[in-house]
C-alpha cells in the first residue's frame, strides 16, 4: 500500500523474534525443541516483588500516576543509582517507562533531528538501528573484533565521527556478546564524546548479570560526560521482570522533561501496579539476584567449555549478560549432510530442522559469521542442546 508511512514501512521485524516464533510453533506441534533463543531469565519474579504487586491491587492503588512515574519509585531509582553506580541524580532527572526499550525509543526521539547520525558498534542489539531510523536519524555502524573482545576501539570510533554525529549507543554488559567494558575503556570513549560533544546512550540493562569484572556506568566518570549521558536501565533482567514492562532513564533534566512530555501524550504512565512492584524490587531483598547469577555463571562456564571442545566452533568467555556468541566461520561456505550453509540464517535453519535446536543467527546483530546462544535455560537443556549441535555438524 503506497498510502502508508514510507519511513515506518521500512522497519524490519525483530529476527530474534522470528526464529523463536518458529521454534515455539514446532514445540506446540509436539516436536522436542531445545531453545537457545531466550532473551529473558528463566526464573520467576521473586516472591516479595510479586506480593508487592498483589498488595497494590488489594489496596486499590490502580489509578494513573504521574507520566514520568511514581515519586517514590523515582526516589528509589535515585538511591539505586547513587548506591550502585555512584551517580547523583534527583527525581527530575528520572523518567520511568514501559521497559528499557521504551526508554531507548524515547531518548532517540528527544535527541535526534533528521539527518543526524548515531554510532552503533557491531554486533548490536537488534532494536537499536530500527529505533534510530524511527527517530529520522541514520545508524552508523562501527566494526569491532572478537580478538578485542568485541569492544569499540578509539581509532574506529574516531573514524566514524563527523559533524552530523549525535550520539553513540553503548551497551555493557552487552547483548549479544556478553562483553563488559572496563573503566579505562569507558574513560577513552567518554573523553572522545566530551571532546566532540556527542551524547552517550548507555544501555545498562544487564548491569546485575556480571560474572567477571565490575559494572561501571560511563556517566560516573565526570560531570561533563554525565551531562552527555543518558543512562538506561530497568527491572527486566535483574529481577526477572520482563513481562512487567518497567524501565527507566536518568539524564540531564531538560532531556528528562522532554521525554516526559512525549510520554504523557503517547503512553501516559507505565503500569501502576508494576511500578509498585518495582519499588519493592529496588528497595527489598536483593539476594535473588545472587541466586540467579550463580546459576547463570555455572551454565556460562559449561557452555563455553563445551563449545570450544566442538570441532569447527569456538567462542570467547563472556563476562556478563546470558549470551555466548559462537564463531561459525569454519562452517559458513561448507556443506553439511547435503545442506549448503552460506549464512548464519542457513545454519540456524539447519540446526532447527535437523537437530531440533533453536539458535539466533548472528546476521540479526550485524555479524553473519556467528550465532548467539542464550544460557537462560536449564543446565540439562544446555547439555542436551549442545550434544545435538555437536552431532549435527559432525
Ligand atoms: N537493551 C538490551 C540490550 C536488551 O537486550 C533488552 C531486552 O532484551 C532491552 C534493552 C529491553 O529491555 P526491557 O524489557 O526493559 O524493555
Amino acid at each position: 500500500n503506497n498510502n502508508l508511512s514510507v519511513k515506518n514501512k521500512s522497519i524490519s521485524p525483530s529476527v530474534t523474534l522470528a526464529i523463536t516464533a518458529k521454534a515455539k510453533k514446532m514445540k506446540a506441534d509436539g516436536i522436542d525443541i531445545i531453545s537457545f533463543g531466550a532473551g529473558e531469565p528463566d526464573f520467576n519474579t521473586p516472591a516479595h516483588i510479586r506480593k508487592a504487586a498483589i498488595d497494590a491491587i488489594e489496596k486499590g492503588l490502580t489509578g494513573y500516576t504521574a507520566s514520568a512515574g511514581l515519586p517514590n519509585l523515582k526516589q528509589a531509582i535515585c538511591e539505586k543509582l547513587k548506591n550502585d553506580n555512584n551517580l547523583d541524580y534527583t527525581p527530575e532527572n528520572i523518567v520511568v517507562s514501559n521497559g528499557a526499550k521504551h526508554s531507548l525509543f524515547n531518548t532517540l526521539q528527544v535527541i535526534c533531528n533528521p539527518g543526524d547520525e548515531v554510532i552503533i558498534p557491531i554486533p548490536y542489539w537488534v532494536s537499536y538501528p530500527e529505533m534510530v531510523k524511527m527517530a529520522d536519524a541514520k545508524p552508523v555502524f562501527v566494526k569491532t573484533s572478537e580478538e578485542n573482545g568485541f569492544k569499540l576501539k578509539k581509532e574506529s570510533l574516531l573514524n566514524a565521527i563527523n559533524n552530523k554525529t549525535k550520539a553513540i549507543i553503548l551497551n555493557s554488559p552487552n547483548n549479544p556478546t556478553g562483553t563488559v567494558y572496563t573503566k579505562e575503556e569507558l574513560k577513552e570513549i567518554a573523553e572522545i564524546a566530551v571532546k566532540h560533544n556527542i551524547f552517550v546512550i548507555s544501555d545498562e540493562i544487564y548491569e546485575k548479570l556480571i560474572y567477571e569484572g565490575n559494572h561501571i556506568s560511563i556517566a560516573s566518570l565526570g560531570n561533563e560526560i554525565k551531562k552527555l549521558t543518558i543512562v538506561i536501565n530497568g527491572m527486566s533482567k535483574a529481577y526477572a521482570m520482563t513481562g512487567w514492562r518497567i524501565g527507566y532513564l536518568a539524564a540531564d533534566s531538560e532531556i528528562a522533561k522532554i521525554v516526559t512530555n512525549i510520554q504523557s501524550h503517547a503512553t501516559s504512565n507505565p503500569n501502576t501496579i508494576a511500578q509498585y512492584a518495582s519499588i519493592e524490587a529496588l528497595k527489598g531483598d536483593q539476594s535473588p539476584i545472587k541466586e540467579m547469577t550463580n546459576a547463570f555463571n555455572e551454565r556460562r562456564k559449561y557452555m563455553v567449555d563445551k563449545i570450544n571442545s566442538i570441532d569447527k566452533l569456538s567462542c570467547r568467555m563472556p563476562e556478563g549478560a546470558f549470551y555466548v556468541m559462537v564463531n561459525i566461520s569454519k562452517i559458513i561456505g561448507t556443506t553439511i549432510n547435503g545442506f549448503e550453509i552460506n549464512s548464519s540464517m542457513d545454519f540456524a535453519e539447519y540446526l532447527l530442522d535437523t537437530a531440533k535446536v533453536a539458535v539466533i543467527p548472528g546476521a540479526g546483530f550485524g555479524l553473519d559469521n556467528y550465532i548467539r546462544l542464550s544460557y537462560a535455560t536449564s543446565l540439562d537443556n544446555i547439555k542436551e542442546g549442545l550434544n545435538r549441535i555437536e552431532k549435527a555438524i559432525k
